[in-house]
């Protein structure tokens, strides 16, 4: 069975939303090892939806909607699929009592056009909305599948983790189980050289590279009908993997590098404290992003300009006039002003040029200092990134947070 998603809506043409359905469904039927050959998006017009339909049959068995099936005129998806499908819409009282209940909870009288959202196709199946009010429909005719789902993500999401996922599970036998590995501190062609025999020598388990900033993502995958077996299979690239390149890997799946660095600093008991000057408390903000941040952050400084680099961590006027604020010199004063002058037992910082003005000849856009100290040790790094100024913030950021990383496993 070939799938094949029907994304309805002329904001998602004209780009003023996102098309997040279409992502989400496709993730969620590779890993349900249901086949996906097109996506299609189309405007609320009924004759331009009635020609994506009539393409979409013809080359594909599962389409699944979402979008259009809200009360106003311009939602007819429902209408244009039953059309294909020869299908009549009924009033199901069942429905109309519960989009009516929908609005007596929110404590207002339901609008008559409402109750066209009651009105589904004969012999279809009704799979309850909990967030909003039109149902989804799965439509079966002829060994085609139309499933419909609302349009807003809140409601689309779970319909189809509930209803959808369950009703697909029958169409396949093996699913894709995968794991991320997530990589820092080693670009994507080194690892790809790293691991070029395990990359091209194999279709199951595959590897497939994904480069994020200042960071590569690693996917195993494997189709299999047993979970254990599949997960096996994992285990076992997993620990390939790492004999070779086990320093760079940070963590798995959706971990991000703060929830590491936390998770750590909680582990050894230690206290960070952060002197921010070019990442403007972008590290502060991320660490503060992990629940239980509260046990291992002390404080942030956000000494931007150099008057507060001098009163806030003590960096010396001296070191700001012979080497400028962006030089190793500030940023390692600037950790240690920052240790110094909090209850931290590692801290960093960050000093940099995050454009696109402010270079010189010799300090060009995207260079970054980021310091650290501890009781017994202190040191500076830099970089040169590249990109505009959000992105020289957010690499910088992570840099750091990798800086800390590195720190904490000596520490
Ligand atoms: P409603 O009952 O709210 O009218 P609907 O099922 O008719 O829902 P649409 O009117 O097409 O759906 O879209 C409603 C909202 O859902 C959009 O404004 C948008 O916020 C979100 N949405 C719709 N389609 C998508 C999509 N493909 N990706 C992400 N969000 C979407
Ligand atoms: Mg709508």
């Amino acid at each position: 069975m070939v799938a094949e998603i029907i994304c309805v809506g002329t904001e998602l043409l004209l780009g003023q939303i996102m098309n997040t359905n279409a992502q989400y469904l496709s993730q969620r039927l590779a890993s349900l090892g249901i086949d996906l050959y097109f996506q299609t998006t189309v405007g609320d017009n009924l004759n331009r939806l009635k020609s994506a339909i009539d393409i979409a049959l013809k080359r594909s068995d599962i389409l699944i909607f979402t979008g259009g099936l809200g009360p106003t005129s311009d939602d007819i998806t429902k209408e244009a699929v039953c059309e294909y499908f020869g299908k009549k819409l009924i009033l199901n009282q069942e429905v109309l009592n519960k989009i009516e209940e929908y609005f007596k909870h929110r404590g207002v009288k339901m609008p008559e056009i409402n109750k066209k959202q009651a009105y589904v196709p004969e012999g279809s199946i009704i799979l309850e909305n909990r967030h909003g009010t039109a149902p989804g429909l799965i439509i079966e005719k002829d060994g085609k599948i139309a499933i419909l789902l609302p349009g807003p993500p809140f409601e689309m999401q779970p319909m189809f983790e509930e209803y959808v996922v369950p009703y697909l599970e029958k169409f396949s036998k093996e699913k894709i189980y995968s794991r991320v590995l997530k990589f820092i501190g080693i670009g994507e062609s080194s690892i790809e050289e790293r691991l070029s025999e395990l990359i091209h020598n194999q279709s199951d388990p595959s590897l497939a590279l994904y480069a994020k900033p200042f960071e590569v993502e690693l996917r195993i995958s494997t189709k299999k009908s047993d979970e254990a077996v599949a997960k096996d299979i994992l285990d076992q690239m997993e620990s390939k993997i790492r004999a070779l390149l086990g320093e760079y890997i940070y963590g798995i799946d959706n971990q991000t590098l703060e929830e590491v660095v936390v998770e750590m600093l909680m582990q050894k008991g230690l206290k960070v404290s952060v002197a921010e000057s070019c990442t403007g408390g972008l590290i502060c903000n991320k660490i503060t992003n992990v629940p239980g941040a509260s046990n291992v952050f002390d404080r942030g400084f956000i000494t931007y300009s150099n008057e507060a680099k001098v009163k806030e961590l003590g960096v010396s006027e001296e070191t700001l006039k012979n080497f400028g604020a962006v030089s190793h010199e500030v940023a390692k004063q600037m950790a240690q002003g920052a240790l110094r002058n909090s209850l931290a037992d590692v801290a960093i910082s960050t000093t940099g040029i995050a454009g696109p003005t402010g270079a010189t000849k010799t300090k060009p856009v995207g260079l970054v200092y980021i310091g650290v100290a501890t009781k017994n040790y202190i040191d500076s790094f830099e970089f040169r990134f590249s990109g505009d100024r959000l992105r020289i913030k957010e690499t910088a950021s992570k840099a750091a947070l990798d800086i800390l990383r590195k720190t904490i496993i000596n520490y």
